[in-house]
């Protein structure tokens, strides 16, 4: 018998481990809920909400071609083993996983298992992430090939035995108590296609100039990322489509284009970047606890800890834009890069918290929590890669310029609401207003000047410069600048780009 193993690729179409292994005269498409990975801090309610109606739906498409999906709960090697005790397994067929370190033991654990039982393990990729990569000269070619490579077609029929599943255990079972989130995202590729094609046809008309404001970017981001991060669409198919929309909107009258072709450009952009962070996990999976850099060791760690961490977490620091955003975060799931970028450069750099404390806990509020992007971006947005620019964000200055009116701090704050627009960014500087918010736990200028300070007096050590090189080998971009370099100017012509990524 051969096993199609579910795992964040929660869909028939596209799926190359699935379509392969359906050709197999038995098989058995399993997905396992695993109790010990739901105990892990980064998992959270919201994110198994999410991913029991991807279940529930993938339950549908594969009876329409003749099979429910198996579902069980419980250690994967004790589920395998028994299964083979049942029915002898003799392939199995899943995707290649970079997820963390939870799921990269586990696949240990088992590969070593399926050796000595004799059992094929094939694992097939997903998405542009290359396993084994010694470096990454040529990875945005190898990207570029697969990223264009034809569909895989589902199978008319599955072939196989009736064979017993599960129901799917509650959150509940799971140990797993709401997170205080209000507003769940609907999970399905249903859904996942609806999302897409909205965005490609209306709601991305200004996602170049709305994406950054939390006030608009809710409706014209894509709001792809939780079904991309649990695979109810391929990163392929998003790609493609994406292409053929560009296309299109190239043939259309200048008069009927808009801001179309600088939105689609930008968000192919992102698509890329979202390999390219995986593929940073990938490589080094201990950047989900380590800093990339060394340098960075035992930097943060006089911060007065407990009272600043709790003030984050819980949108208590004063700061009227931060406190929105993690309010507005822990009841939706979701938040738009540049707040998540400015919650985590809070922490980090004014609160002088270390990203091993902060990251987890905005994993488990994310319902798109991809461990490859995740820890890649709270140490970009930390400084501690030694590869990228140093970005301290100012918490009042991104509230003034990305929520003028107070909107969405408003919103989400509700103690500020009588406070006047021109006050609400700094309630603490009016006499006035003072009293009706928290005063803030930390002085925005000095903060940032002191955290400033110690980081770029480190990154001017010859060692720190070493060690960058080859990190950036490594993990650093090599998108090339050709197009961007003036004509004249020959000689800069394969210069490489590295700071941006
Ligand atoms: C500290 C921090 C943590 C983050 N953690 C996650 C995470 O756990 N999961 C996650 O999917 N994204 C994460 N991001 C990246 C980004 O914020 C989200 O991908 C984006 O906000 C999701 O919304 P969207 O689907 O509407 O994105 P869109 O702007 O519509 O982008 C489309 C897709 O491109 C990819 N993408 C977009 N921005 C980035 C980026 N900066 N880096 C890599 N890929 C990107 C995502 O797959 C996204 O779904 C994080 C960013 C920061 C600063």
């Amino acid at each position: 018998m051969h096993i199609a193993w579910f795992k964040r690729d929660l869909r028939v179409w596209d799926n190359e481990a699935f379509t392969n292994a359906c050709k197999s005269k038995n098989v058995m498409p399993l997905y396992i809920i695993e109790p010990e990975l739901w105990k892990e801090e980064d998992l959270s309610y919201r994110q198994y909400a999410f991913l029991t109606e991807c279940l529930k739906d993938l339950d549908k498409e594969l009876k329409k071609i003749g099979q429910k999906l198996i579902i069980r709960t419980g250690d994967a090697l004790e589920i395998f083993n028994d299964i083979n005790t049942h029915y002898g397994i003799e392939e199995i067929w899943s995707h290649q996983e970079t997820w963390n370190f939870w799921t990269f033991n586990r696949d240990l654990r088992l590969k070593k298992w399926f050796n000595s039982k004799n059992i094929k393990w094939n694992e097939t990729i997903q998405n542009g992430v290359i396993r084994g990569l010694k470096d990454r000269d040529g990875w945005s070619k190898e990207w570029q090939k697969r990223m264009y490579a034809d569909e895989h077609m589902p199978p008319k029929k599955i072939k196989g035995h009736t064979f017993s599943s599960e129901t799917i255990p509650t959150p509940q079972q799971l140990g797993l108590k709401n997170d205080g989130i209000e507003v769940f995202q609907k999970g399905g590729r249903i859904e996942g296609l609806k999302l897409l094609e909205s965005f490609l046809f209306q709601r991305g008309k200004n996602y170049s100039k709305e994406m950054s404001s939390p006030l608009s970017s809710h409706k014209s981001s894509s709001r792809l990322s939780t079904h991309i991060a649990f695979g109810t669409l391929s990163i392929k198919e998003i790609i493609q489509k994406t292409d053929i929309r560009k296309k299109d909107i190239q043939k259309l009258p200048k008069e009927e284009r808009h801001n179309w072709p600088r939105s689609i450009s930008t968000f192919s952009s992102r698509l890329r970047w979202h390999c390219h962070f995986i593929q940073k996990l990938e490589d080094e999976p201990e950047i989900e606890f380590r800093n990339m850099h060394s340098s960075y060791n035992n930097l943060r760690n006089d911060s007065d800890f407990d009272f600043f961490l709790e003030s984050w977490k819980k949108g208590l620091t004063g700061y009227p834009m931060v406190d929105a955003c993690m309010r507005s975060l822990i009841k939706t799931g979701w938040l738009n890069f540049r707040m998540r970028a400015m919650l985590m450069s809070f922490a980090s750099y004014h609160l002088w918290l270390p990203w091993q404390k902060t990251s987890k806990y905005l994993a488990s509020l994310f319902t798109d929590y991809e461990p490859g992007i995740h820890y890649a971006q709270s140490q970009m947005q930390s400084g501690t890669t030694g590869i990228n620019a140093i970005r301290i964000y100012n918490p009042i200055k991104q509230g003034i310029d990305h929520d003028p009116d107070g909107i969405f701090i408003k919103k989400w704050v509700p103690e500020l609401r009588k406070i006047p627009k021109k006050n609400v960014h700094n309630p603490w500087e009016s006499i006035e207003y003072s009293k009706e918010y928290i005063p803030p736990i930390v002085d925005e200028i000095e903060a940032r000047k002191l955290a400033a300070s110690k980081i770029y007096k480190l990154r001017k050590d010859k060692l720190h410069k070493i060690e960058s090189k080859k990190i950036y080998l490594k993990h650093g971009s090599r998108k090339s600048r050709i197009k961007k370099i003036s004509k004249h100017d020959k000689k800069k012509k394969n210069q490489i780009q590295k700071n941006l990524f």
